[in-house]
């Protein structure tokens, strides 16, 4: 059974990359009839942030997407977070510190830097020069004796030797992408292990078939197949998917963009909308010749969660950088919440997710029962491209016009006072018919 896992750092809110992935991962689990896990990576305890875990399954939640095992769900290899698996990572250290593929290291920070600093002057690209791996045993021994267990590197002097590998994404990797680091730390001095140890023991512990990830991952991958081939495990299959851009290229920031899921749920987008816009980045079209396009999903095909589902094919998914363009989610969005109103629960729900916004923008209006927002939307419907428009649009729903605020007074054309007795007349008689409306539902 083929099964995935999203494995979210807890160092901050849960950004619209990080939710492609988790997408990626449930329609390949859902397509192939498999699962998918949530892991928390909470290794790194200088990064960690606690509230970002509520953060990371609140926006999960929201998207629908209901992962099989994880925090809240309990399953076979539990548990989730790999703060509660130390004792297993030191098990895995200790076999490779046992068959020589990895050593203690003492040397501090300051002496870190200093070697550092003399390799490169020398012309090397080497980040550590190895000296603790020449410590004798009765030395290391002593020094663990006294407290200081130092961290445990890779040894990457006599690595076994591996088959190539393909990604699915990438085709043929070399090890041009292999990250520069010597010696790479795999458990530290806080006793936590380092990312990679992590990653490897519990893709191979939980059983993991294939590991979809970012991108910004595939220089790590030849240190974790070094790691899989020392620790002589099978590697899953790897399909490392293109980062996120902006539509001129630029990476995707806080600063110019809404990056995090929250920000989309503040601003009211609908989250079926939100994830058919990212599932459509990246997701190769097909445009060989001899291969038609005409069932592969363009970039605003309009898809619920099970034609997704259905259209996913993992191999199709573009190497090329993707970038996000904002006109297309207003599409879709207009086109999702069209689909939503066709529904009685959907027009619920609108009017109760609405709800709050309304009470808070007009706090004097009577006009903020569920049913009377329903009706205010059926009146707006077809024209409303983000919920929020209702409130944005549409204020005389709920509030008469101020005839004296210094917007009023300034307007020019007929008398103020002949525009507004009009204005108001149509709305008393738009009111009149919602409550005909009413009456008869
Ligand atoms: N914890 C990593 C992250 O925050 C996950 C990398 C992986 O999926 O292997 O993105």
């Amino acid at each position: 059974m083929t099964l995935l896992r999203f494995a979210p750092s807890p160092t901050g809110r849960l950004h619209l990359g990080g939710l492609r992935m988790a997408l990626l991962n449930h329609l390949h689990a859902r397509k192939t009839g498999g699962k998918w896990i949530l892991r928390i990576e909470d290794t790194d305890n200088t990064r960690f942030i606690p509230e970002a875990v509520e953060d990371i399954r609140g926006a999960l939640e929201w998207a629908g997407l209901d992962y099989d095992y994880g925090p809240g769900k309990s399953g076979p290899h539990e548990p989730y977070f790999q703060s509660q698996r130390l004792d297993l990572y030191h098990h895995y250290a200790k076999k490779l510190l046992d068959s020589g593929h990895a050593y203690r290291c003492f040397c501090s920070p300051d002496q870190l830097t200093e070697i550092r600093e003399k390799l490169a002057r020398q012309g090397s690209n080497a980040t550590y020069d190895k000296r603790c791996l020449y410590l004798t045993d009765e030395e290391v021994a002593r020094r663990v004796r006294a407290g200081n267990t130092g961290v445990i590197r890779l040894n990457d002097s006599n690595l076994p030797s591996r088959p190539a590998t393909t990604d699915i994404v990438f085709g043929p990797l070399r090890d041009a992408h292999r990250s520069l680091a010597t010696d790479p730390v795999l458990l530290k001095t806080d006793h936590f292990p380092t990312y990679h140890l992590a990653s490897v023991v519990d893709d191979h512990e939980m059983g993991i078939t294939h590991v979809l990830r970012g991108e910004e991952w595939i220089t790590s991958l030849p240190l974790h197949l070094d790691l899989y081939a020392c620790l002589g495990i099978e590697p899953p299959q790897f399909a490392h998917v293109p980062i996120l851009i902006n539509p001129d290229g630029s990476k995707m920031s806080k600063r110019n963009n809404d990056v995090q899921v929250t920000d989309y749920i503040q601003k009211g987008w609908e989250p079926q909308a939100v994830l058919n816009w990212l599932s459509l980045a990246g997701w190769g079209v097909h445009h060989d010749v001899d291969e038609p396009a005409f069932d592969a999903p363009d970039s605003t095909t309009l898809m619920t969660m099970n034609e997704m589902i259905q259209q996913f094919d993992l191999t199709r998914i573009t190497h090329h950088r993707q970038s996000l363009d904002s006109a297309k989610l207003e599409f879709l969005n207009k086109r999702h919440l069209i689909g939503v109103w066709s529904s009685p629960e959907g027009r619920q729900s609108l009017a109760v997710r609405l709800q709050p916004t309304i009470v808070k923008g007009f706090p004097t209006s009577e006009c903020t029962t569920i049913p009377y927002i329903q009706q205010v939307i059926q009146a707006m419907n077809g024209r409303l491209t983000n919920i929020l428009d209702v409130p944005r649009h549409g204020p005389f729903f709920f509030v008469d016009p101020d005839l004296t605020s210094d917007e009023a007074q300034r307007m020019s054309g007929p008398p103020i006072a002949d525009v507004m007795n009009v204005l108001g007349l149509l709305r008393t008689l738009q009111r009149l018919k919602i409550a005909i409306a009413l009456e008869k539902m």
